[in-house]
């Protein structure tokens, strides 16, 4: 049994727990990482950039399959399209592949030693690796936890054949014709608008009254009409039930309480992730929890003396830039400097059509806390740019302060407003007041005026609506 020593155990290269290594390296500590499948966990394998890569294709599919039925305003005409999954999956795949490559460079170049194969806990300073040449033990003096999350199963529709998680569902070789998506959330909307404009019939089974219930509702509404644009038949209060005798439709419970059988020649199921907290030797030290997630304190501290926790495993928001943000920062805890969690927001952005952004408060959370508040919202049909790229739906909404302008949170939904995310959050963070927005040239044409509008509208006296 080969043993090492380090300063720095990082468990699991998902964008927590690369992010903690590269930096640990750069600040000169003595690094090991060890992860169980690629460099890049979720996030870079089977989670934001693949789900991403597949979106893109399906708009690149469905904009010349408009154009192809004649429904292309720009007078561009063309034969019918068709595409292949098989080498959109390769596409995909090859991209992944790159940055799977870049990660082991970066964690390389960062002086990190990375180990191959599943790390279980002996106690809090020792975990052994089955690695393919047999068992590494390494002794740290910190250890950080960065295991990510798995997707939730449902007991009654088990993941295996037609039933597939968002795993499955990116590696699929060809267009489902029928796809059920239970759970109308990020994935199941996501990816579910993704399979739409591939061409298969979507219907999406949601529990709640509405979908995408994180966002309000006026964010939510044009993606909802979009969906329908989409032809996508959305179910919401509906329960899904399990698959019918015959394995070839969905038995869902409608909210008025009626049976329906769904077509579904694939069944997506996306409910939610949960914490990856078993198989790797929890119970060896007995960490406190917050539900199911590991207990985590404002410097990602564990019950544990020397135990560290980020990502997915310690909780909401599962996104892949919090977790990176804890990650930077517990390796600069380690190596001595005075850091705490002092994020103003963590940025959420949804890639559905149109895209949903929310930085910092929305009205509602505000008024909890704010007695008076002033807000500003602009529409994209008043934004010339929005005009020029058929993005007019959706519009950016600024919340405020009353009495000293202090921006509390911004929100859009609109055509590729996720790249106006990070202007909003530099304005959340840097404690921008609407003055600091409104004054801010922005450049012409392009959608982020519709942010500096929303500003001016919020002071009122917005210019172009
Ligand atoms: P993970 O990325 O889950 O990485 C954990 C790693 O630990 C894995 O590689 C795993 O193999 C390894 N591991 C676990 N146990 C062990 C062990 N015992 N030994 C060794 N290794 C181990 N987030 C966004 O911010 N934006 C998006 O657009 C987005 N899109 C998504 C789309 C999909 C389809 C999915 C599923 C998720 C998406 N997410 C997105 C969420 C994002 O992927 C996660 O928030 C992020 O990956 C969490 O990072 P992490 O480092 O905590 O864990
Ligand atoms: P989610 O929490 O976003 O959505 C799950 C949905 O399923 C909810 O609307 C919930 O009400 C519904 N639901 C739960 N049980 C149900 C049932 N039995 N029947 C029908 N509906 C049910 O979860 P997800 O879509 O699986 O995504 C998991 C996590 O991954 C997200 O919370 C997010 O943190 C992360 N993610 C982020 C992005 C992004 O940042 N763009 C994209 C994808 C995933």
């Amino acid at each position: 049994m080969k043993e090492i020593s380090c300063k720095l155990l990082v468990i699991g290269a998902g964008p927590g727990g690369y992010v903690c290594a590269i930096r640990a390296g750069q600040l000169g500590l003595d690094t090991v990482i060890v992860e169980a499948g690629k460099p890049g966990g979720t996030c870079l394998n089977v989670g934001c950039i693949p789900s991403k890569a597949l979106i893109h294709a399906a708009d690149e599919f469905f904009k010349v399959r408009e154009m192809a039925q004649g429904h292309d305003p720009l007078g561009i005409s063309l034969a019918a399209p068709a595409i292949d999954m098989g080498k959109t999956i390769a596409w995909k795949d090859r991209i992944v592949g790159r940055l799977n490559t870049g990660v082991a460079g970066l964690l390389k170049k960062a002086g990190v030693k990375s180990i191959e194969g599943r790390a279980r806990f002996r106690d809090g300073k020792t975990v052994e690796v089955e690695t393919e040449t047999g068992t590494q033990i390494v002794r740290a003096e910190t250890i950080v936890i960065a295991t990510g999350s798995v997707p939730v199963e449902l007991p009654f529709l088990p993941f295996g054949g037609k039933v597939i998680s968002s795993t499955g569902a990116l590696a699929l070789k060809a267009v489902p014709a029928t796809l059920a998506v239970v759970g109308g959330g990020y994935i199941g909307l996501e990816l579910g608008t993704a399979f739409a404009k591939l061409g298969a019939k979507v219907t999406v089974v949601e529990a709640l009254p509405r979908i995408l219930p994180l966002y309000d509702a006026d964010l939510v509404r044009p993606v909802s009409k979009r969906l329908a644009d989409l032809g996508v038949r959305v179910l919401t209060g509906a329960k899904a039930k399990g698959l019918s005798q015959g394995g070839d439709a969905l038995i869902v419970e409608t909210a008025d309480g009626k049976a329906q059988d769904i077509p579904a020649e694939r069944v997506l199921v996306t409910v939610g992730r949960r914490p990856a907290t078993e198989g790797w030797g929890l119970e060896e030290i007995d960490l406190d929890r917050a539900g199911p997630f590991i207990r985590i304190d404002e410097r990602c501290r564990t019950s544990m003396r020397g135990v560290y926790a980020i990502g997915d495993v310690t909780g909401e928001p599962m996104l892949a830039h919090r977790a990176m943000a804890q990650g930077e920062m517990v390796a600069e805890i380690v190596a001595g400097m005075k850091r705490s969690w002092d994020k103003r927001s963590i940025p959420a952005v949804c890639f559905t059509d149109p895209e949903i952004v929310s930085v910092g408060l929305s009205p509602d959370e505000a008024r909890q806390t704010t007695a008076e508040l002033k807000i500003g919202q602009f529409p994209f049909s008043a934004n010339g740019r929005a005009m020029t790229l058929q993005g007019e739906a959706g519009f950016v909404r600024v919340v405020a302060r009353a009495d000293n302008h202090l921006v509390l949170g911004i929100q859009a939904v609109g055509s590729g407003v996720s790249e106006l995310s990070a202007a909003f959050s530099l304005a959340v963070e840097m404690g921008a007041r609407l003055e600091d927005v409104a004054g801010t040239i922005h450049a012409h044409p392009t959608q982020s005026e519709g942010f500096q509008e929303a500003a001016l509208k919020a002071l009122g006296h917005a210019l172009h609506t």
